[in-house]
C-alpha cells in the first residue's frame, strides 16, 4: 500500500460510524442477563433467603465462596429455614461469574448483579463478606465506596431469568417462578418463547406444577 492509499484509509474511516464509546464517562447499556458482582437476597419481611446450605460452594468451579451454616435462634430468626448463613464469603479475585452459584441455590438466596466495575488496593478487599454483599433494609444491594453503580445495574439480577423464564413451555406462561423479594415484590414472569415446540402441550390436569 502507498503512502496515500494509508491516508485515503484513515480519512474514509473519519466519517464511519464510531463504534467505540468515551468509557468510563460514557457506558454502553448492559445486556439483561449479564453476570456482575453478586448480592444475598431478603425477603419481603426482611428475612435472609440464605439457609447456609453451603450448595454454592460446593458447585462453584472457582472455589471461591465460603459458607457456614448455623442453627436459627428461635426467638430471632435471621431465615425462614432451620439454618442461616452465618458466615459468607465470596473472593472476587477467583470469581469468573459463571453463575452456577446461582444455579444451585434452592431459595434464590444469591443472584449476579450487572456490576463489574470495582476495584481494590488490597487483596483482603476482594473478598466481599455477609454484611457486604446482603442487600439493605430497602432491598437495594449495597453501594460500597470503591463500586461504580450504574442505573439499572441492580435490576433483574440474574437468577430472577430463570425463576421466572417458562423454559418455552406454554404451561409456564404467565406464572410466577419467583417468591417475593424485599424491595421488588413479586417479579413478573418472562413472556414464553414464541414458535418453541411444547406449546402445544395442554396444562396439566391436576394442576401440579412440573
Ligand atoms: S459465579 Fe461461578 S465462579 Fe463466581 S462464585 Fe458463583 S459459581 Fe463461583
Ligand atoms: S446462597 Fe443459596 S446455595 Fe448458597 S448457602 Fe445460601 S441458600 Fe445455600
Amino acid at each position: 500500500m502507498g503512502y496515500f492509499d494509508g491516508f485515503k484509509v484513515t480519512f474514509r474511516t473519519m466519517f464511519e460510524k464510531r463504534v467505540t464509546v468515551e468509557y468510563p464517562d460514557v457506558k454502553r447499556p448492559k445486556p439483561e442477563r449479564f453476570h456482575g458482582r453478586h448480592v444475598l437476597n431478603r425477603y419481603e419481611d426482611g428475612m435472609e433467603k440464605c439457609i447456609g446450605c453451603e450448595l454454592c460452594a460446593g458447585v462453584c468451579p472457582a472455589r471461591c465462596i465460603y459458607v457456614r451454616g448455623a442453627d436459627n435462634p428461635p426467638d430471632a430468626p435471621v431465615s425462614p429455614g432451620e439454618r442461616f448463613g452465618f458466615v459468607y464469603e465470596i473472593n472476587f479475585l477467583r470469581c469468573i461469574h459463571c453463575d452456577l452459584c446461582v444455579e444451585a441455590c434452592p431459595t434464590e438466596a444469591i443472584t449476579e448483579s450487572k456490576l463489574f466495575e470495582f476495584s481494590f488496593t488490597d487483596r483482603k478487599d476482594a473478598i466481599y463478606t455477609k454484611d457486604e454483599l446482603v442487600v439493605g433494609d430497602d432491598g437495594k444491594p449495597q453501594k460500597l465506596p470503591w463500586e461504580d453503580w450504574r442505573e439499572g445495574d441492580d435490576i433483574h439480577t440474574s437468577a430472577w431469568v430463570r425463576a421466572t423464564a417458562p423454559s418455552g413451555n406454554a404451561r409456564y406462561e404467565g406464572r410466577v417462578q419467583w417468591s417475593g423479594e424485599l424491595g421488588y415484590g413479586v417479579r413478573p414472569p418472562e413472556p414464553a418463547q414464541a414458535g418453541d415446540a411444547q406449546a402445544v402441550l395442554p396444562p396439566p390436569a391436576d394442576g401440579t406444577v412440573e
